[in-house]
């Protein structure tokens, strides 16, 4: 990782960390999972409402490392509003930004800014760190597929 992106890296994890967007749980949800990353003490729970093909509002609460709390704070911030389709092509986008050497598919969409997803990639030097930024993902795919619970391995 050069210079620049350590820093932009540190910046963005500890400010998502610090105010965590859509922190909260919301009652009534369409869908719901918890999340456990045994392996660095992380739980995150994932709730949202769902109109037809729109995740209509999403929310996480949970405790975790910085890298589990700002993913996902960042994933709700992105996905709010968007469609099923738009989520899962973000989804597979961001597992291979974290877990492949090369660069990841091009992924482009006008109202998306991926400047700090991206930032995220730096987790891919880390493979423990893998896990707590890909918690609050595989937490939001189960909770679609109405599971109760997801644990990483
Ligand atoms: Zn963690």
């Amino acid at each position: 990782m050069d210079l620049d992106l350590r820093e932009l890296y540190q910046e963005v994890i500890l400010d998502h960390n610090k105010n965590p967007h859509n922190h909260k749980k919301i009652e009534d949800c369409s869908h719901h999972a918890d999340g456990d990353n045994p392996l660095c003490g992380d739980q995150i729970s994932v709730y949202l409402n769902t109109d037809g093909n729109i995740i209509q509002d999403i929310s996480f609460e949970g405790q975790g490392c910085a890298i589990s709390v700002a993913s996902a704070s960042i994933m709700t911030d992105l996905i709010k509003g968007r469609s099923l389709d738009f989520v899962q092509k973000l989804f597979n986008y961001f597992q291979s930004l974290v877990t492949q050497e090369d660069t990841p598919p091009d992924f482009t969409d006008k109202e998306t800014s991926l400047d700090e997803l991206q930032v995220l990639s730096g987790v891919k030097q880390f493979p423990l760190r893998v896990k707590c930024a890909t918690l609050a993902w595989q937490t939001l795919q189960a909770a679609l597929a109405n599971q109760e619970s997801v644990a990483t391995h």
